[in-house]
Order: structure tokens, then C-alpha cells, then sequence
């Protein structure tokens, strides 16, 4: 009979550690994770890049619901552990969930500490830890100008930069007159101070915060020496503490952290503790890497496979700020005994200091150009003895040579960690090059995952592909549409029309894919250049969409859903405003908001609510979660308004029902304003209609979101089936040319707004084009009608929209 394991925490050491578990051995253990956040493991080191608005939510999940399911681990997401009774041997959760186990880990990771100043319980007081914090800043930023950012830190800096992203002005407060000082020496501290600044940060040293000011919201922060700094915004980011309370509830060892030994075993038989909550002698650590050595260690216990235990780890840091390069590692302080190289380049901008103690590299500090941060930290893990040639680890022999990183590749033992990031060890990666056939760096991301967080390991990565392959075998393999192929979105698709391949598996299996499997990224790009090529042949891979898609709903941040009946131009009807209000009433739905397109969202749906609702609707779906024409926007025209030229109303609502329901590689969004003022704001839309004296205005490209894009004038037609005529050209062009999510404004800028120009040029053209797209629309169909319709269909929907056992 397999043991039960429970795990409390659901973040990234103890999901690595999982992970690990199940590779060495699948079938030992039942496993119940409860995780406290109500979202898979997700990559927390990334939260500063979702806040810098370089990645979106749904690219830092780790481990989505499908493999907690496809892994048969019962997830209790959203809930607590609250109690252990370690007689019974059961935890208990917050929502009264008990699971049994034979062996418990705790992986509760850190809480931020919060300086408990007078006023620190204020709105707009904030820590950085995770997605809601993520939330509370990107939301504050809508509203809110002036933000503080308290600690000067490797966390606060990230916080700081993100928010001057989210076009915030930041201070940045900080005890002390050097920032990062536990990561950089002064030297460096100041060159990344001078940076910043030059970035737009302001920051106040040397000063000691003394309360929070405002009356229920935050208005400015006091420090002890009487100033003052408005503040509508405060992020507190001055440290973290093992999150130890219930362990310590439970009668289990706590100093710092949960003390474990070499095993990760805490004081209780049976109950072991990984990452930041585990103190393991004497040391709590906050920094991924050490974590995912522990949890590997833990899994090798948990699976019966012997080890030596965990020894310690040394620890290197990089600050993920766009534009700055700094990187630190080991013992970079001078210290008595200790020699340090040092090479300084004011012109350029580069800092390097490496400590020596008794000829062996100890520490590092790099600032400007951190591109021997992989050689560097591998030989303070190494401990090659440089005695007598120091000076060669930063400025190379007197003949020039370095030792080389290839040199240094061959030093490294199996088991080190390269990417940091996600755990990946070098043995991982020469695995997935030897055994599993992969040839560059995005090959090897999609196999292990390594180099896909910060990215800081991916010359490292490049040098041990480099060594195991041969420089020349490297350089020729180019990049593909993932890490799976090597083969463009082109030749992709050129492959599917010459060949005839009609489904997902033939692609991978005839263009010999790396991942017989493919990866989240191509099976929903290919999934969707077969359907564009095929329209009537190729039947729809609905595993291989994003999960939206295959909801026909959005999923929202707490694991509801949202429903948008499609609205033709905005335009409804008192019938149909209280059909939606009935239904709304019926499934309790908390809020009803009206959208940016027009259209009504009914939020926070239940996902087995979602085919009554469609059902009693009794409407088309609006599509507002897919790859797909979303929404067209209309003003009121000629219709009602005295300015008005043309039916703006009509022409929206005959566009909206000539192109709804067609695939595209990314949303699309229509909108057709009566006259040159333009309210339906057309020109930012991928594709906007203007009316003018006697006829009408296309314009294309144009986007409204994160990269505002003013879209251009593609044409000036006469009547309303020219628009139609040149709208289903365009979007069929854009349909068979651009790459899976693509937006029209990125793909238009990429292919050339004149190659586009001349493509739909000749009516001939034109006419081909609506040809092909016509024939797509002709087999389109209601997904929400069909699942309504279908007995067999609605219960595969709910088994694919519940994320299986997951608790949400
Ligand atoms: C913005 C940011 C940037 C970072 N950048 C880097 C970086 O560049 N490099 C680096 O190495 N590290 C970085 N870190 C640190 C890194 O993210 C952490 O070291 C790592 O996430 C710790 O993993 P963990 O599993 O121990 O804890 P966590 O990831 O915090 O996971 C613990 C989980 O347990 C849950 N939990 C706690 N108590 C309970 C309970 N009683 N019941 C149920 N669930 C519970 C918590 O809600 C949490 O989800 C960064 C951290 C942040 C916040
Ligand atoms: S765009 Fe012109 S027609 Fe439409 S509402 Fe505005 S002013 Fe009136």
C-alpha cells in the first residue's frame, strides 16, 4: 500500500522537491498538497518581471492544474493548514479539510516582515511577496502617482523598478547610504545607485522610517529625523522571516527557522521541513538555488535512494532590472587575509572584484558586464587553487588565455545547479542533450526549464551544449517557433501544406520533433495553423488550447469564471437586459460589469454553473476569452447623432456577425465610429472603420493595451461591402501570415504595413483571401450552444475546466 505524504505549502521548493520525489520514485506515496494561495506553483523570482511588465501571470506558472492531475496529487489550493495533530498524525485546514499522512513536510516559505511602525496597517501599505501583492501594485498604479518603496535591497530595487515601469514615481528609502549592501560592496553600490538615478529612481539614505501617515489610506511616510515624503503607495520590502508559527504550534524544533539536519528531518519523526521556512545549521536561506538542492536531497530521502545529505550551499545573487548588470556571489568583502583583483572601467561602466583567500576564489562582485558570472561562481564552488596566478581569473594568462568556460564546464560535478532559478542541475541538461536529443538553448528550456526564469544561467547553459556538442554542431542549429523544432513558423507551416499533415501529432512526429509531447507553446500554435490551413479537415485539438479557450469562459484570479454573451455592436435590447439580469440573479452572480468593448460581464461564475447559465442566456458566446474576433465597437452614428455621416451601428453589427467565432492568432478587436471624432475610438483597434463624407476609412494595427499603437490608414472605400470586402482580406492575410499570438500591431510592424498594402492591392487578391476566409466562417459554430446542446459534451467540459482535484 502506497504511504500518504502531505505537504504544506505549495510554492517553489516544495513543489520541486515533488517533483523530484516522482521522478525517483512515482508510486511511493499518495500526496496531498495544501497551498494557502489559490493558484498553481508559480515561479515567485518572476513576480518582479510581471510587475516590470515583461511577463504576464500565466507565463510564471510552474505547475499547472493539469499536472497536479495528471501527477494524481490531491491539491487543496486557497486553503491553510491550520492544525497537525501529531498523534493522529492529521492536518487540518482553515476550511476543515483533515488529510492523514505518514510523512508531513513543511514548505511554508517566508513571510515578509513588515516594519511595525504606527500606521503600517494603512490601505496602500504593502509588502512583495506574491501574485496579490503583484495585484495591489499594478492596480495602485491605475490610480495612484506617487509611490515609496522602503528597503534599498535586492527586492525593494526590483519593486522600485517595476513600479517606474507602471509609470509611478518612486523613492526608494534605505537605513543605510549603500544599497544592496549584503550583495555589493561600495564600490558597486554606488555605480548601481548612479544607474538607477539615471533610470528615474530617487532614493533617501541613511533615513529611519518612523510612522505612516493618512487617515485610512497611506498619504506619506515620516522618518525619525522629522521629514517627510508623500506617499500613496508604500511596499514595504525590508526583509523576510521563515514562516514557522504552526510548526512551532505543533511541538516541532523552531529557532529561526524549522531546524532540520543533513535529511531535512526536523525534531518530530516523520515530519521534515524545505526551503526558506527549513533552518538548516544555523542558516534560513531566501534565495531559490539552496532550496532546490535541499529538495533534492529530501526527495532522495522520501524515495528511499541514498545520499550524503545536504551540506550548505553558497549562494549568488543578480538583480533583475533591465539595463543594470550586477551579479555578487560568496565572500566579496575584504577580510583579513584575504586579496581581491579588481578591474574598474569608468568609461564603460564595468566593475569587477574577485576575492581571493589563500589563492581560491571566494567571492565576486560584477557590475556592467556579468558575463563571467557562470565561470566565477563555478570556481567558488570548485575551489581551484589559483595560488600565484590570481590576476588570470579576471585578466587572463600572460598569454592572454582565461582558463576557458568550457574548462570550466568539464569542473563542474553532475549534481550542481546551473539554472538557480528552477532547480536545473548540469547532469539535467547534458541529459536532455544526450538522451533526449536537444540541440540549443530553447530546446533544452522546453526539456528542464532551465535558463526560462531570469535568465542569468543562459550562457552557462550555451557553454555546456557547446561542450557536449562541438562549437560548429551549436552554431548551426537556429532557433525554432519553440524549443521543441528548430524549424521557423514558416517552415512549419509550408511543412503542413506540402506534406498535408492534419493533426498536432503528425507535425511533431513527421518534422521529428525534440518533444514528442510538444510544449504549452506549440500545440496551441499548431493546433491553430492547422485549422488555418485546413479548415474542413482538421478537427480541433481542444487539449492543445489555452485553458480560456477550452473553458469558453476567463478563468479569474480566485478560479471563477467570466461570461460575456455576445452583444452584436453593442447594441441590445430591454428583452435581453433582463434575460441577463434574470440569469444573473439566478446563478447569484457578484458583479456585472460593462466592458471597454460594449459588452456585459457577468463575474464569478461557478464552473459548473457555466453551461446553466449559457442554456438560460440562451445567446451566442461573446468569445471574450479567446484567439478570436472579440468585440466591435460602435458609436451611435447617423442614427441619433448630429454629427454622424454613416450607420456606424450597422456597419458594427454586420461585421460582428460576418467575422465572430473565427480563429486568429491573437484576439482581435473591431470598433466603427460615424464620423472623424472617432468616439468608438477606432483608431486603436487592430481594426478600425471611420466614416467620412461618402464613404469610409480603414484602419489597421492599432492596439490599446500595454504597447499603445495609433493604427494606420489602410484604405479609403466608397461602401459598406467594400469594408467587408477589404476587412475579410486583411484579417485572412493576417490569419495566414502571422505567427501564433501575434498580435496585428506586432505582426504589421514586423512583415511591413506596405508588404500588407500590397498583398490586398488587387481585387483579384481580395477576392481570393475572403474566398479562403468565407470558407473558414462557413463551419464555424457556437461553442456555447453546442456544449448546451450536447449531453456528452457539458461533462467533458466540467471535467476539463475543474483544475481535477485542485480545491479553488
Ligand atoms: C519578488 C521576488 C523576487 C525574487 N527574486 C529572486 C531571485 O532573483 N533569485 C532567487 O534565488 N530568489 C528570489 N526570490 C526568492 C524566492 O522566490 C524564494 O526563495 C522561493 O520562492 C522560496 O520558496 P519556498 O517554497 O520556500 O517558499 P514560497 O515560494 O514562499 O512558498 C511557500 C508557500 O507556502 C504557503 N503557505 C505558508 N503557510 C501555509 C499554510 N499554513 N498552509 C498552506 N500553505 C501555506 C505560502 O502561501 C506559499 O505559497 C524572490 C522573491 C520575490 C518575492
Ligand atoms: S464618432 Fe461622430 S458620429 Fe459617432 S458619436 Fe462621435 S460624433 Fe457622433
Amino acid at each position: 500500500m502506497k504511504r500518504k505524504l502531505v505537504m504544506i505549502g505549495n510554492g517553489m521548493a516544495g513543489v520541486s522537491f515533488v517533483e523530484q520525489l516522482l521522478k525517483l520514485n512515482p508510486h511511493r506515496y499518495d500526496i496531498t498538497i495544501i497551498g494557502a494561495e489559490p493558484h498553481p506553483n508559480y515561479n515567485r523570482i518572476m513576480l518582479s518581471s510581471v510587475l516590470a511588465g515583461d511577463a504576464n501571470m500565466q507565463d510564471i506558472v510552474l505547475n499547472d492544474w493539469d499536472w497536479y492531475r495528471d501527477n494524481n496529487i490531491l491539491l487543496h489550493a486557497g486553503q491553510t493548514a491550520a492544525h497537525i495533530d501529531t498523534e493522529k498524525r492529521t492536518v487540518t485546514t482553515d476550511k476543515g479539510i483533515a488529510a492523514s499522512y505518514d510523512d508531513l513536510v513543511f514548505a511554508t516559505g517566508s513571510l515578509p516582515f513588515m516594519l511595525p511602525l504606527p500606521g503600517a496597517d494603512k490601505e496602500g501599505v504593502i509588502a512583495f511577496r506574491d501574485i496579490k501583492d503583484c495585484e495591489t501594485m499594478i492596480e495602485a498604479s491605475k490610480n495612484y502617482r506617487k509611490a515609496v518603496v522602503i528597503g534599498g535591497g535586492l527586492l525593494g530595487l526590483e519593486a522600485a523598478r517595476g513600479l517606474l515601469n507602471l509609470k509611478m514615481e518612486v523613492d526608494v528609502v534605505h537605513i543605510f547610504d549603500n544599497l544592496m549592501e549584503r550583495q555589493l560592496d561600495r564600490t558597486a553600490s554606488k555605480l548601481l545607485q548612479a544607474e538607477l538615478e539615471r533610470q528615474g529612481m530617487n532614493f533617501l539614505l541613511e533615513k529611519q522610517s518612523d510612522s505612516i501617515m493618512g487617515k485610512k489610506r497611506v498619504t506619506g511616510l515620516k522618518f525619525k529625523d522629522g521629514t517627510h515624503v508623500d506617499a500613496d503607495l508604500v511596499v514595504m520590502a525590508v526583509g523576510i522571516k521563515p514562516n514557522v508559527q504552526l510548526a512551532k504550534d505543533s511541538g516541532i524544533e523552531v529557532n529561526r527557522g524549522i531546524v532540520v539536519d543533513d535529511y531535512l528531518q526536523t525534531s518530530l519523526p516523520n515530519v521534515y521541513a524545505v526551503g526558506e521556512c527549513a533552518e538548516h545549521r544555523g542558516i534560513a536561506y531566501g534565495l531559490v538555488a539552496p532550496l532546490y538542492e535541499q529538495g533534492a536531497i529530501l526527495a532522495k530521502k522520501l524515495a528511499g535512494v541514498d545520499s550524503e545529505g545536504y551540506q550548505g550551499s553558497v549562494v549568488s545573487t543578480k538583480l533583475k532590472v533591465s539595463g543594470v548588470n550586477v551579479f555578487s556571489a560568496g565572500r566579496f568583502n575584504d577580510e583579513p587575509g584575504t586579496k581581491a583583483v579588481r578591474v574598474q572601467d569608468d568609461i564603460d561602466g564595468i566593475y569587477k572584484k574577485v576575492v581571493f583567500d589563500q589563492g581560491k576564489v571566494i567571492g565576486a562582485v560584477l557590475f556592467g558586464d556579468t558575463g563571467d558570472s557562470s565561470r566565477l561562481f563555478s570556481l567558488i564552488r570548485s575551489g581551484e587553487d589559483f595560488a600565484g596566478r590570481e590576476k588570470e581569473v579576471l585578466l587572463g594568462s600572460s598569454g592572454g588565455q582565461m582558463a576557458s568556460t568550457g574548462d570550466l564546464v568539464a569542473a563542474m560535478s553532475g549534481d550542481e545547479i546551473v539554472c538557480g532559478c528552477n532547480g536545473v542541475t548540469k547532469d539535467t541538461i547534458l541529459e536532455s542533450i544526450t538522451e533526449k536529443g536537444c540541440v540549443s538553448v530553447g530546446e533544452i528550456r522546453a526539456c528542464t526549464k532551465a535558463s526560462g526564469g531570469c535568465g542569468g544561467c543562459k550562457p552557462l547553459v550555451e557553454a555546456i551544449l557547446t561542450s557536449a556538442l562541438g562549437e560548429d554542431n551549436v552554431a548551426a542549429v537556429k532557433e525554432g517557433i519553440c524549443g521543441c523544432t528548430t524549424l521557423s513558423r514558416d517552415e512549419v507551416v509550408d511543412a503542413i501544406k506540402r506534406m498535408h499533415l492534419t493533426t498536432s501529432k503528425e507535425v511533431m512526429h513527421v518534422l521529428e520533433w525534440a518533444n514528442p509531447e510538444g510544449c504549452t507553446k506549440c500545440r496551441p500554435a499548431l493546433n491553430y495553423y492547422l485549422g488555418m490551413v485546413y479548415p474542413d479537415e482538421h478537427e480541433d485539438e481542444l487539449e492543445s488550447r489555452i485553458v480560456n479557450e477550452r473553458s469558453h469562459a476567463n478563468i479569474q484570479k480566485d478560479g471563477t469564471f467570466s461570461v460575456v454573451p455576445r452583444i452584436y455592436g453593442g447594441v441590445t435590447t430591454p428583452a435581453d437586459l433582463k434575460k441577463i439580469a434574470t440569469v444573473a440573479e439566478k446563478y447569484n452572480v457578484p458583479l456585472v460589469k460593462i466592458t471597454g468593448g460594449q459588452r456585459i460581464d457577468l463575474l464569478g461564475v461557478k464552473k459548473e454553473d457555466l453551461p446553466g447559465m449559457w442554456g438560460d442566456l440562451d445567446m451566442p458566446s461573446g468569445y471574450a476569452y479567446g484567439k478570436a474576433l472579440r468585440t466591435v465597437k460602435t458609436c451611435v452614428g447617423s442614427t441619433f447623432c448630429r454629427f454622424g455621416t454613416q450607420d456606424s451601428i450597422k456597419m458594427g453589427i454586420d461585421l460582428e456577425k460576418k467575422f465572430e467565432r473565427l480563429d486568429t492568432p491573437h484576439k482581435v478587436k473591431l470598433a466603427v465610429s460615424g464620423c472623424p471624432r472617432n468616439c468608438a475610438e477606432a483608431t486603436i483597434k487592430d481594426l478600425g472603420v471611420v466614416a467620412i463624407d461618402g464613404g469610409w476609412e480603414i484602419y489597421v494595427a492599432g492596439n490599446g493595451g500595454t504597447r499603445v499603437r495609433a493604427a494606420d490608414l489602410l484604405v479609403k472605400v466608397k461602401t459598406e461591402e467594400e469594408v467587408l470586402e477589404w476587412t475579410g482580406a486583411y484579417l485572412q492575410y493576417y490569419r495566414e501570415t502571422a505567427n501564433w499570438n501575434e498580435r496585428t500591431s506586432e505582426w504589421a510592424q514586423r512583415v511591413g504595413l506596405d508588404t500588407v498594402k500590397k498583398a490586398l492591392e488587387s481585387k483579384e487578391d481580395r477576392d481570393a483571401l475572403c474566398e479562403r476566409i468565407d470558407k473558414t466562417l462557413g463551419l464555424v459554430k457556437d461553442p456555447w450552444k453546442q456544449i448546451v446542446e450536447n449531453a456528452e459534451l457539458s461533462k467533458a467540459f466540467d471535467a476539463l475546466t475543474a483544475p481535477a482535484e485542485a480545491k479553488v
